[in-house]
């Protein structure tokens, strides 16, 4: 097959990784700088140009595509399913899935366990939205972050309301969480290919932090997922129709909680703790499923 992998860096290791794994299975790929893609719109037959040539013949694509890229990223592979390559996620499906109010919103109307969250636009709301979530301790968000940037835990009520009514006067997004203590500062990344997790792995934040985010001194280590876990995960995948997803979970008293759906998961992580060939089995996924006009909408999304 003829690849194309979308990423603005090719030595990062998720696409090296990709790329790696791609041709030691015989296949052609072509990584492409998602920024420089352009197109033509208006044209009968959609084209995409990078660096004054058409873009041509490609059975699939990978999209890497980092958050802050998302909106142009999306254009690119909606030009794509256009042409009727097929991509390993949908357009539709990543930026549902990057809303992530949208997100927790389809997952709770699919009965997927989400820790008790809120949102509010208004100041005056803040008392409300607090009793409406179970009070403090709290989680607020700020709904652009990413790595647990603008994730911050209120212990008290008067320290979420002020802390949301600083996020709030910044003009910031948030969502406000329940505190789901008993997770002890941990999570699980489970990582869905298809309708199966491939491979999952526990982080544990770094003594007298919550975050468990590795680019915050989290630790990985290896898990054994439950299979309420597993199926938690493959369902809220399949919510989000995506077919490869980063599904984080947390585990709280009364089961597994969806926290994010992420879209372009890392490769790194998992497969250094666990040791998987995660971009083959990526690449293996694509054999079986892609190949020509076998995008579900075609970039109609
Ligand atoms: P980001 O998408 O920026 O990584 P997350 O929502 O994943 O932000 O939050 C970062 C980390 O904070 C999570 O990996 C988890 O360890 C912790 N966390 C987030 N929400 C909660 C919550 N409601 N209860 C307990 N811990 C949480």
């Amino acid at each position: 097959m003829k690849i194309a992998v979308l990423s603005r860096n090719p030595r990062l290791y998720s696409t090296r990784r990709l790329v790696e794994a791609g041709q030691q299975r015989g296949h052609e790929m072509v990584v492409i700088d998602t920024l420089r893609a352009y197109m033509n719109i208006a044209s009968h037959k959609p084209q995409i140009h990078y660096r004054g040539k058409p873009l041509e013949g490609f059975d699939a694509v990978i999209p890497r595509i980092g958050a802050s890229v998302t909106f142009y990223g999306c254009a690119v592979l909606r030009q794509f399913e256009m042409q009727g390559v097929f991509p390993l996620n949908e357009s539709v499906a990543i930026s549902r899935s990057r809303d992530k109010l949208r997100a927790l919103q389809l997952l709770s109307r699919k009965g997927i366990g989400l820790p008790v969250t809120g949102f509010a636009h208004s100041p005056d709301d803040i008392p409300d939205l607090i009793q409406m979530v179970g009070g403090a301790p709290l989680v607020i968000k700020v709904l652009e972050g990413t790595q647990g940037m603008g994730v911050v835990l209120a212990e008290t009520q008067k320290a979420a309301e002020s802390v949301i009514e600083a996020f709030l006067g910044l003009k910031q997004d948030i969502m406000v969480q329940e505190y789901i203590k008993e997770a002890g500062g941990a999570d699980i990344r489970c990582f869905v290919v298809g309708d199966k997790v491939i491979a999952a792995m526990k982080r544990q934040a770094k003594p007298g932090e919550f975050r468990s985010n590795l680019h915050r001194g989290g630790t990985a280590s290896l898990i054994k997922i439950t299979p309420e876990e597993r199926s938690t995960a493959v369902r809220a995948a399949r919510v989000m129709g995506l077919n490869v997803a980063g599904v984080d979970i947390l585990r709280s008293n009364h089961g597994p909680l969806v926290m994010e759906v992420n879209s372009s998961p890392g490769l790194e992580g998992i497969e250094t703790t666990t040791g998987k060939d995660v971009a083959g089995m990526i690449v293996q996924y694509l054999e079986k499923n892609g190949g020509p006009n076998m995008t579900r909408t075609r970039g109609k999304g």
